[in-house]
Order: C-alpha cells, then structure tokens, then sequence
C-alpha cells in the first residue's frame, strides 16, 4: 500500500501511533490502531483505542502476534451493532480471523472514514467500585495467579483454549475497556509484550483479544485481556477447533489438574519477572 494514499484513512495521530480505517480489516467498519514510528507506547494505543470505544458500546479489541510480526504494535478495533445477531457477526469475525482479513475498497474505506467523521462519542457509564465477579473474588486469583503485577494479575484460564491461555485482569474492579486506567492498560500490555515473546520464540501463535458489552461477548463483567497461545495451524481444520474453542469456550481443567498447571507456568515464567 502506497504511504501517501494511506495518509487520507487516518482519523486521529498522536506522535508515535494513528487510528486509521484499514487498507484490511476483519468486520465493516474496523479501526485499526498502529505504531507509526517504531516505539512502544502504549499509553498512545490506550488513548486511541478509548477514543474508538467512545463510539460504540460493544466491541472486540484484537491482535496476532507471530515469529513474523512479533510485536503488539497493531490492534484491530471492532464494532458490533445491534442491528444484527451477536453469533453471526462473531462467527463472521471468527471466520475473518482465520481466513485472513478481507481487501476494502478506497471507496469502502472512504465511507467508514467519512461515517467517523460525522459521529458523536457517547458518554460512558459510571464506573462500579466493587464487583462480584469472579475477578473480585480473592480465592479465584489465589487459584488461578502465574504472576503479580503492580496493578494487575496474569492468570490463567482454568478452560483453556489453546495450547496456554493467559488472562490479564486489573486488581481493582473495572467493568471493561471504557473504565479500565492508562496505568493499568500500559501494565496489562507490558506482561503481555513479555509472555508473547515467550512463547513466539519457540514458535507458538498469540492470539490476544478483549471483549467489551454482552453482545460482543463479553462474559465475566471484569476487564480482562485474553493471551491465547497456539500451535501454527497448519491446516482449515486445526483453524476451526481453535476458532470453535474461542466462540464456545473450551473445557475447564479438574482442580488438581489446574493448580499442577499453574505451578508449573509460575516456575517457567518466573524469569519475566525480573
Ligand atoms: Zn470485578
């Protein structure tokens, strides 16, 4: 893609990372958000992201991370409306996800571009102090915690749906992407970077993505950032039972079985810590 043309997609620029409407994206009306100049700063991904969430109240925040592209520099931002049935358009997110993202059109684009332009950002609800969650619940963090951060907790997934799954939730309660802080985001994305790289360096596929609103699929009412570690599919098959586990959900480990898991994971992932 020529860089100039790319140029007239942009909706907003800070000075290392751009909202754009993609050249490719996964679903109508995809944001992307990308670094433009190679730094992390992911407190410029957290501001362009929540200036994308003002648009919508539902919402799928998504990146893969390969040995090819192996940074978390690129995260597509996308909508759900109410205007049609929350399976199918996450079916058709799934699909997209792993077929490959579709081409759009200038035109295409132009039309996103042009439909941002002219919207007016809703103002959130209030945020809740308290939850009664399963991420509020000390027992579920002391079950399921692989490492400690200063404001947020690397868990895993007692239903795991690839071959590790991670979950990466703030200590306090927030609700989701809207209420969750900069310094918890930028905290969040920091073990995420590090146990990324992990795994891709031995050849694994991250898949890393949260939800926002029930018809997005959000779940569990606590902001929580999903590290899904795979195997490179190597074929349709394969693609679809990792695509099935992430829209159905995966089977959850017996206990024993799951603080075996967790021992293990804090003892191999110690290092990143440091
Ligand atoms: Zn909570």
């Amino acid at each position: 893609m020529d860089a100039t043309i790319d140029q007239d997609f942009v909706i907003d620029r800070l000075s290392h990372y751009e909202m754009v409407v993609p050249e490719k994206s996964l679903a109508p009306r995809s944001l992307q958000v990308r670094a433009y100049k190679e730094l992390y700063a992911y407190d410029e991904m957290y501001k362009l992201l929540q200036k994308a969430a003002t648009y919508w109240d539902n919402f799928f925040i998504y990146t893969q991370v390969t040995a090819e592209q192996p940074s978390l520099d690129k995260w597509e931002f996308i909508p759900y409306t109410r205007d049609s049935y929350a399976w199918t358009q996450q079916i058709s997110v799934l699909w997209a996800v792993i077929q490959g993202a579709s081409v759009q059109s200038p035109e295409q684009r132009k039309t996103t571009l042009e439909d941002y332009q002219g919207r007016i950002s809703q103002i959130s609800s209030p945020q809740k102090l308290s939850g009664t969650d399963a991420f509020c619940k000390p027992e579920v963090i002391e079950r399921q915690r692989v490492i400690s951060g200063k404001t947020v907790e690397v868990l895993f997934n007692y239903a795991p749906m690839g071959e590790e799954h991670f979950l990466i939730v703030p200590k306090e309660h927030r609700t989701d992407f809207r209420e969750l802080q900069e310094g918890e985001f930028v905290e969040a994305l920091h073990w995420a970077d590090k146990i990324v790289t992990h795994y891709v360096h031995q050849g694994f596929t991250c898949y890393l993505y949260h939800k926002t609103g029930a018809i997005a699929g959000q779940t569990v009412p606590h902001w929580h950032l999903h590290v899904v570690i795979v195997k490179p599919e190597k074929d349709l098959k394969e693609k679809l039972h990792v695509a099935w586990r992430m829209l159905v959900g995966a089977r959850p480990l017996p206990p024993a079985e799951l603080s075996e898991h967790v021992h293990k994971l804090q003892l191999e992932l110690q290092d990143l810590s440091k």
